[in-house]
């Protein structure tokens, strides 16, 4: 599952259950007792069906019978564990009376737990709660692995993730995508003059204020020091423009003072990099480079700028804009 960027507000702290079963019976028993104890539900009468559910959502947990079609519960449990995109779904697998030697070959196919039938309810929800501490916490480490711990951002290992899959969804499907680089304007000045501390509240402040001007989609990532990135999928043209100036704009803006209360000011390069034009198919290290340049000639050009990278198949020329 591809990284998103709202994946912690967005996606809701709910915890997602998908219950497979061959009996439409069973299926509907399961699936109401998992919904009545607070979770999303969502169900397959096959383990092929589950798995292809498993390839087009987030799914948390995975409560499986072992008879169910061509595809047994064991096989899709082991083909879950044996991908890292979804190695981390816990899974439950329901045994049958008589079906006792297959909890071994249960647990050794990826099985993280088992229940028996008949499906005792209050021993249900007992697992599902121990199923849901884990993936609580297994929530807790992948925002702390993915998250710059100083501003909040994404750091620059999940920026450039998700902007490689963007990069490549623009390229398959055609959708346009921007690039902003963003590096605040003689930031070494604020720490040597008002000390690192205030230089962190400044880098702090500044995500704020960009994150402020961000839809649900895009994504801000620190990629080091006072540089950060901007990933806009679906912008282009006027609309990327636009979202790159209201960023340059919210940074200027901000109120920071000094001990006095005298101002300080805060300003910021960007270099913008558009796709959708041409047939030239960038990627994530393309689009990167090419606003990294442009941020570089609004640096050359007076900094507090907003600087358009040229189309690569255009000599280049850099427009600038604010
Ligand atoms: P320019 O306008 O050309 O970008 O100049 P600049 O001073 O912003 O750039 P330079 O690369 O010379 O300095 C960046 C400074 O950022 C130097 C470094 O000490 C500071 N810095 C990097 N990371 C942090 C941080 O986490 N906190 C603080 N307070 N400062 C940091
Ligand atoms: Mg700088
Ligand atoms: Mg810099």
């Amino acid at each position: 599952m591809p990284f998103a960027p709202a994946d912690t507000s967005a996606r809701s702290s709910r915890v997602s259950v998908l219950v497979c079963e061959h009996s439409q019976v069973q299926l509907r028993i399961l699936s109401e007792a998992v919904r009545a104890a607070g979770y999303e539900v969502h169900t397959a009468n096959t383990a092929d069906d589950a798995l292809g559910l498993l390839r087009l959502m987030p799914i948390d947990i995975f409560l499986t019978g072992i008879e169910v079609g061509e595809t047994s519960g064991l096989e899709a449990c082991w083909q879950l564990k044996s991908n890292p995109e979804t190695e981390t779904v816990y899974t439950i697998v329901v045994t049958a009376s008589g079906q006792e030697k297959r909890l071994e070959e249960s647990l050794d196919a990826g099985a993280d737990d088992f229940i028996r039938k008949p499906v005792n309810m209050t021993e249900l929800r007992a697992r599902l709660r121990a199923a849901t501490r884990l993936v609580r916490m297994q929530r807790q480490f992948r925002r702390m692995a993915e998250t710059d711990a100083l501003t909040g951002a994404a750091n620059r290992r999940a920026f450039m993730q998700y902007l490689e899959s963007q990069a490549d969804l623009a390229r398959r499907g055609g959708n346009p995508l921007s690039v902003i680089m963003v590096d605040l304007d003689h930031f070494k000045r604020i720490n040597d003059t008002y000390g690192h501390a205030c230089g962190d509240r400044v880098l702090t402040g500044t995500v704020k204020a960009v994150q402020a001007c961000l839809r649900e989609r895009d994504m801000l990532g620190r990629l080091g020091g006072e540089e950060f990135a901007v990933v806009l999928p679906g912008a282009q043209g006027e609309a990327a423009i636009r979202a790159a100036e209201r960023i340059r704009t919210a940074v200027s803006g901000q109120v920071f003072t000094d001990d006095k209360g005298e101002p300080i000011p805060v300003t910021a390069s960007l270099g913008l990099a558009l796709t959708g034009h041409d047939d030239v198919m960038e990627t994530a290290e393309s689009l990167l480079h090419m606003a990294d340049e442009a941020l570089y000639e609004a640096k050359g050009a007076g900094r507090n700028r907003v600087m358009i990278a040229p189309p690569r198949s255009e000599t280049p020329r850099i427009a600038a804009v604010g």
